[in-house]
C-alpha cells in the first residue's frame, strides 16, 4: 500500500527523523517499537499527513479492490487508479496530500474523542462531515460497528460516560467507520488500565485477522510478536531493524535493539 524512502522530519533544530525506509504491505501487520522519543509517533503522522515531511518519499500504491475487508468490489476510500509519490524534498500538490491522507485512519493513544459528541456522532462525523455520505447510510454503518464491538447500549452516551477500553474501541470504529485502507495505531493501549488493555488488543487481533492493513505503535512486545507479520525497531529517527517479530525479538541483530530489548524482558 505505502512505500516509504528516506523520510526526514525535524522540529525546528530537533531532528526527529534521520532517515526512514519501510514497506506497508496489503493484509500486513507492522509493529515499530522503539524507545521514548525515538520517533515512532512522528513516522505514523507522516504517513497520515498529519505532518509533512522536510525530504524523502512516500509512494503510495494504486488501489485494488480488495485493499479493505469487506470491501466487496469498491475499492475502499482513497483509493487510487494510479501509483502516486509524494516527493517532499520537492513541491507535493494537494491532490497527491489527499491521496495520501484518505488512504488511512489513525487510532490515538488518548483515543481523541469529541468531547460534546455522542459515540454516535463521534463514529458518523468523519464520514458525514468529510466524506459526505448520507447521514442514514453513515448510521447504518455505525450501528452496526458499535454492535460489533458491544457497544450498542453506549450509542447515545457521552465519551466521559465510558471506561476507558470503551472510548478506545470507539476510537477504533470511528477510524473503521471511515472505510481506511490502512489503520495507524499510536500505542493504542498505553492510556489505559492493565484490566482494560486485554479487550482492546483483542479487537485489534480481530481485524489483523480479517486482513485488514495496520501500522502499530506499541510497547507490547507480546502483543507485536503475537499479531505483526514484521516488526520495526525505530532508534534515534531511523529503523535500526527489521524482521520476523519471533526472530527480532529472539536473536536481535543490532547491539541497539538488544540493549533496548534487554531493558524490556
Ligand atoms: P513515545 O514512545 O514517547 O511516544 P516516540 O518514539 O513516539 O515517543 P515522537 O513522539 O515521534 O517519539 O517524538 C520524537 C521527538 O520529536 C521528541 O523529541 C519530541 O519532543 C519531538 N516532537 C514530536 N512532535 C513534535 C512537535 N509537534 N513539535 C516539536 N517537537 C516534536
Amino acid at each position: 500500500l505505502l512505500r516509504v524512502r528516506g523520510l526526514q522530519k525535524s522540529f525546528g533544530t530537533n531532528r526527529v527523523l534521520e532517515s526512514v525506509d519501510l514497506t506497508v504491505g496489503r493484509g500486513r501487520v507492522l509493529a515499530l517499537i522503539g524507545p521514548s522519543g525515538s520517533g515512532k509517533t512522528t513516522i505514523l503522522r507522516c504517513l497520515n499527513g498529519l505532518e509533512l515531511p522536510d525530504g524523502g518519499t512516500i509512494e503510495v500504491a494504486a488501489a485494488s479492490p480488495v485493499d479493505r475487508p469487506g470491501a466487496g468490489r469498491t475499492p475502499g476510500r482513497g483509493a487510487t487508479s494510479v501509483p502516486v509519490t509524494l516527493d517532499f524534498a520537492a513541491k507535493t500538490t494537494p491532490k497527491q496530500l489527499a491521496a495520501l491522507r484518505d488512504r488511512s485512519a489513525m487510532v490515538f493513544q488518548h483515543y481523541n474523542l469529541f468531547p460534546h459528541k455522542t459515540v454516535l456522532q463521534n463514529v458518523i462525523e468523519g464520514p458525514v462531515v468529510v466524506q459526505r455520505r448520507p447521514v442514514a447510510e453513515a448510521t447504518a454503518e455505525a450501528f452496526a460497528l458499535l454492535e460489533r464491538v458491544g457497544l450498542t447500549d453506549k450509542r447515545d452516551s457521552y465519551p466521559f460516560e465510558l471506561s476507558g477500553g470503551q472510548q478506545q474501541r470507539v476510537g477504533i470504529v470511528r477510524a473503521l467507520a471511515l472505510r481506511p485502507q490502512l489503520l495507524l495505531f499510536d500505542e493504542p493501549t498505553s492510556a489505559l488500565d492493565p484490566e482494560l488493555v486485554g479487550d482492546v488488543l483483542r479487537l485489534i487481533k480481530e481485524l489483523a485477522d480479517e486482513g485488514w492493513s495496520m501500522v502499530i505503535v506499541t510497547h507490547e512486545l507480546e502483543f507485536a510478536r503475537e499479531v505483526a507479520h514484521e516488526i520495526a525497531f525505530v532508534d534515534g529517527g531511523t529503523i535500526v531493524e527489521h524482521g520476523d517479530p519471533k526472530q527480532l525479538l529472539r536473536n536481535p541483530q543490532q547491539q541497539r535493539t538488544r540493549q533496548f530489548l534487554h531493558r524490556l524482558l
